[in-house]
């Protein structure tokens, strides 16, 4: 049987040439129609999106508002776009899982833990066709809510892919973005890049320190995920010759990746005893003892602001050459008035002037260079943090004699942290005092007292004086919130073998 193509010539013999050629011409026009159908459509998605209006299911806490269709046309067919609007109990809860995330930096796991402790005020998704729904919130219903930049208030496109890729996230350079705010965001837009900056730092760690899962686990670390190694990482607890020890051994996980931490010793650890003693004179002095005050002050009057002071001191030198710049530019320009375009004089006056404000620009980087370094740095405690701490009680606490759940509970509320110096044997303790917390801190505080009730003659306590670090920074905008007390102190090596090992 021979096919013909409607607009091709039906010939049964002779030469092909022409048929062949018509035919091939064909499929051209009928691929381009294809593409050129799809980039319109797409284009006109786009468009959709960047005006603001929704596509698909609203977001976990968003309704769809339905508004006429802006082509008279359509409106006039029933047809209607639809905006994001927040959607009561399910909006709060997207902001609580956002603000539990920043400000106590759990886990996936502990958040939907704590979400279907409540099901009644943090209800759970639904997913499309119900068929799907558990009842219960998922980790992977949190990480996506997390994920959705939708919840910022702007509209965003082509984020996954749709149809290949099985629904995999595209480069985040071919999102496309509403330029503007088109619905009401539930997770403040400076909130979200924080946490996807520091998710890639979390990523596979669990919270807590309930033991692994693995068989042959024994035992739990105290300290567990609140010790950090100068490269990032957060050293991990062994058993060795009856004492236990907090170690970063980089290798262990970058099998033939010998790159992945230049510079790294091979093996880095610390004992525990050293790390609480230091831990238990930090609490017992600077949080629940009757100096804390003086000493918090202290730290406060010798910060070190030399780096500021310096910046501050370089931001006026450029001012005024700024302000020189200035008189420069308008001298040329008077001087120009006065001369014909074509006059070479006035050429070289444009050229002057050009230069000038080639200068002037350099200038102007510089100083918005100075302002991003003071924006970044940390902030100080300052005497709120000490109001603060005024709302806690005084207690005589022995921290290390405590039992190990009693204390990690008080590790954990006020998120304690250690971090390790590279250059040197110090590490920086640094604690937060969330003021919504305060009560439960003192509860904990009070039950270690209750358990120990000895007083507490701390080793540690006459090395630890001297403040030499400005505190972590305050990561809230309502100062009241968090308070961050940060303390130094000093980590003697105990015994021999007990600190960094060469490659
Ligand atoms: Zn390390």
């Amino acid at each position: 049987m021979c096919r013909c193509s409607q607009n091709e010539p039906i010939k049964l013999d002779g030469g092909r040439a022409q048929q062949i050629l018509q035919r091939r011409i064909n499929q051209s026009v009928a691929e381009y129609e294809v593409f050129n159908a799809l980039e319109l459509s797409r284009g006109g998605l786009c468009t959709h999106v960047r005006e603001g209006w929704n596509i698909g299911k609203p977001p976990y806490g968003y309704t769809s508002k339905r508004y006429r269709h802006p082509n008279p046309m359509k409106a006039e067919r029933g047809a209607t776009k639809t905006r994001l609007e927040p959607d009561g109990l399910h909006a709060q809860t997207v902001t609580q899982i956002a603000q539990w995330r920043y400000h106590e930096n759990l886990g996936y796991s502990t958040i939907a833990d704590r979400l279907n402790a409540d099901p009644d005020r943090y209800p759970p998704p639904v997913p499309p066709g119900e068929r799907r729904a558990r009842g219960a919130w998922g980790k992977s219903a949190v990480c996506e809510i997390l994920r959705n930049p939708k919840y910022t208030g702007y509209q965003v496109f082509n984020r996954r892919a749709s149809r290949s890729r099985r629904g995999a996230y595209n480069d985040p350079a071919l999102w496309v973005w509403s330029p503007e705010l088109v619905h009401e965001p539930l997770i403040p837009q400076w909130m979200f890049d924080e946490l996807n900056a520091r998710r890639q730092a979390k990523r596979g760690s669990r919270d807590g320190n309930e033991p692994n899962t693995h068989p042959a686990t024994r035992r739990t670390y105290l300290l567990r995920g609140m010790v950090h190694c100068p490269c990032g990482r957060r050293l991990y607890g062994q058993q060795r010759h009856h004492a236990t020890y907090y170690v970063c051994w980089p290798r262990g996980n970058n099998r033939g990746r010998p790159e992945t931490y230049p510079g790294h010793p091979k093996t880095l650890y610390i004992g525990e005893a050293a790390l609480l003693d230091a831990v238990s004179a930090f609490y017992g002095d600077r949080v629940f003892g009757p100096h804390r005050r003086e000493l918090l002050t202290a730290e406060i009057a010798s910060a070190d602001d030399r780096a500021t002071r310096e910046r501050e001191a370089e931001r006026e030198r450029l001012q005024r050459s700024l302000t020189d710049l200035d008189r420069r530019q308008a001298n040329v320009l008077r001087q120009a008035q006065d001369c014909e375009p074509g006059d070479p004089f006035a050429q070289g006056l444009r050229r002057t002037y050009n230069e000038l404000e080639e200068q002037r620009k350099t200038a102007l980087a510089k100083i918005a260079d100075l302002d991003e370094a003071d924006a970044a740095e940390p902030a100080r405690p300052t005497a709120d943090a000490a109001e603060l701490l005024d709302a806690l009680p005084y207690l005589v606490l022995n921290l290390t004699d405590a039992p190990e759940p009693l204390q990690r509970r008080l590790y954990e509320i006020t998120q304690l942290t250690v971090r390790l110096h590279t250059d040197s044997d110090h590490a920086t303790i640094s604690i937060r005092l969330p003021a919504d917390q305060l009560p439960a801190i003192t509860a904990a505080a009070a039950g270690i007292h209750q358990q120990t009730h000895r007083p507490v003659t701390s080793k540690v306590t006459g090395r630890s004086v001297d403040p030499v670090r400005a505190p972590c920074r305050v990561r809230t905008d309502d100062p009241r919130f968090t308070r961050a007390v940060l303390w130094p102190a000093e980590l003697r090596r105990l015994g021999p073998g007990v600190g960094w090992l060469g490659p």
